[in-house]
């Protein structure tokens, strides 16, 4: 019987004999396994979302308990990736709530060599004076005698992970300032 105990113990002997043999389920369990809890079991709420990393754009399921992101797993209703995430997407928890994610804005000069730590408002401030500046700088009422009323000083190039309403409100940003290169990663 003891024996019998050790050999049940064994993965792979549950694999070859049980009713798992691929693997993936019941006989790839220990009892360490068999006493855990999954994060996803204990969310308050799933949110819908987009991986971030790349133009294949997979679908996760984002999981939130007490308001924060627990968990973050391939969404099985996605048509494009149909609950699966490569290693980077699977990844995104840490990305969301690593000890490496940076919280604060981070400034390096021109000519400086180190990053600086801004004030979000401060940065937002020098963002705009600089759209600004930029704009009427290139700004052109009129080129070979014909109205264009634009700016070639400023440009915008989206990535392809933007949402349809983010597109739609940089299109409308962007045109509304005068610009007309306009241009995002997943037409390129
Ligand atoms: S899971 Fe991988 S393949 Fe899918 S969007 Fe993210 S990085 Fe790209």
């Amino acid at each position: 019987m003891g024996v019998r105990t050790w050999i049940d113990s064994w993965p792979v002997y549950r694999q070859l004999t049980g009713t798992d043999p691929l693997g993936r389920g019941a006989a790839a369990r220990s009892g360490r396994s068999e006493r855990l809890t999954p994060r996803t079991a204990t969310a308050d709420r799933v949110v819908k979302s987009v991986c971030p990393y790349c133009a294949v754009g997979c679908g996760q399921n984002v999981y939130v308990e007490d308001g924060r992101v627990t968990q973050i797993e391939g969404d099985p209703d996605s048509p494009v990736s149909r609950g699966r995430l490569c290693p980077k997407g699977s990844a995104s928890l840490q990305l969301t709530t690593g000890d490496a994610r940076e919280q604060q804005v981070l400034y390096r000069r021109p000519h400086g060599t180190g990053w600086e730590r801004l004030g979000l408002g401060e940065a937002m401030d020098m963002i705009a004076d600089r759209v600004i500046e930029a704009r009427r700088a290139g700004w052109q009422w009129e080129v070979d005698e014909a109205r264009t009323r634009r700016t070639l000083g400023i440009a915008s190039l989206g990535g392809a992970t933007l949402d349809n309403e983010e597109n739609y409100l940089i299109k409308k940003l962007f045109t509304a300032l005068g610009a007309v290169q306009i241009e995002n990663q997943a037409r390129i």
